[in-house]
């Protein structure tokens, strides 16, 4: 019988990436205020690719990056990438900071998730597992999402834990531990394969990703083998 989920935050039970584009998109009409609808559209996703390449930069090398660190990187090495093909210009350190400012005003936890997670049956563990945020970030999210603590047995975020990021067999050993939990009892729901999904795996805890990047799903060699032979063939 299932007792716990055990769910990632970011892009998960949040709208990360779509909050990202959000920002970028107003901080691209006030910088570039003659591109198209459709430019708006792309060149906001692309940041938000740079975005992330610098964060795992900062997460691989740089801890002592800041927020705004991370953002001035992101934007000029897609300054300098979209440089070469477009004749764009703009002020990478003012971009940033115009960035910075609106960063989180669009970050809200998934309308169709607060509904999910107020349904929920009472006796079931609820948990947050998130990687970066602090708790106190998380519960401000929470609030502004008509959600709150007490909807969750506890938030974790791996900044509670020396040394301990994503993906973490220690941190789910500790959700196990203190409620005492058999892994088979649990179920770890996330969008990231690696950094969420294979540690609960490799624990025995079920797992569900939940992805709007993905076309096709395979979980054997075999599902592969057959979509790939289907893509082919079309
Ligand atoms: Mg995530």
């Amino acid at each position: 019988m299932i007792k716990c989920l055990i769910f990632d935050l970011n892009d998960t039970l949040d709208n990360t990436n779509s909050a990202i584009i959000k920002a970028f998109k107003i901080v691209l009409k006030k910088h570039l205020p003659t591109l198209n609808q459709n430019d708006f559209q792309s060149y906001a996703q692309e940041l938000m690719v740079f975005f992330w390449q610098s964060d795992r930069l900062a997460d691989l090398s740089y801890p002592n990056w800041t927020m705004d660190d991370i953002i001035k990187h992101a934007v000029k090495k897609w300054y300098e990438f979209k440089k070469t093909t477009k004749n764009i210009k703009i002020n990478a350190e003012r971009f940033s900071r115009d960035y910075g400012s609106i960063r989180n005003d669009f970050l809200t936890i998934k309308p169709m998730m607060v509904k999910l997670i107020k349904a929920l049956p009472s006796p079931l563990f609820k948990f947050i597992f998130s990687q970066g945020n602090s708790k106190p970030d998380i519960i401000n999210l929470l609030h502004r999402s008509s959600l709150n603590e007490n909807d969750f047995t506890e938030i974790i975020s791996t900044k509670l834990f020396k040394e301990e990021n994503k993906p973490s067999i220690n941190i789910l050993n500790y959700i196990l531990r203190k409620y005492s939990l058999k892994p088979k009892e649990c179920v770890m729901i996330g969008d990231d394969v690696c950094a969420d999904l294979m540690p609960a795996k490799i624990l025995g805890i079920k797992t569900i990703l939940s992805s709007t990047y993905v076309d096709a799903l395979s979980t054997t060699d075999l599902q592969l083998s057959t979509l790939i032979k289907k893509c082919v063939k079309k």
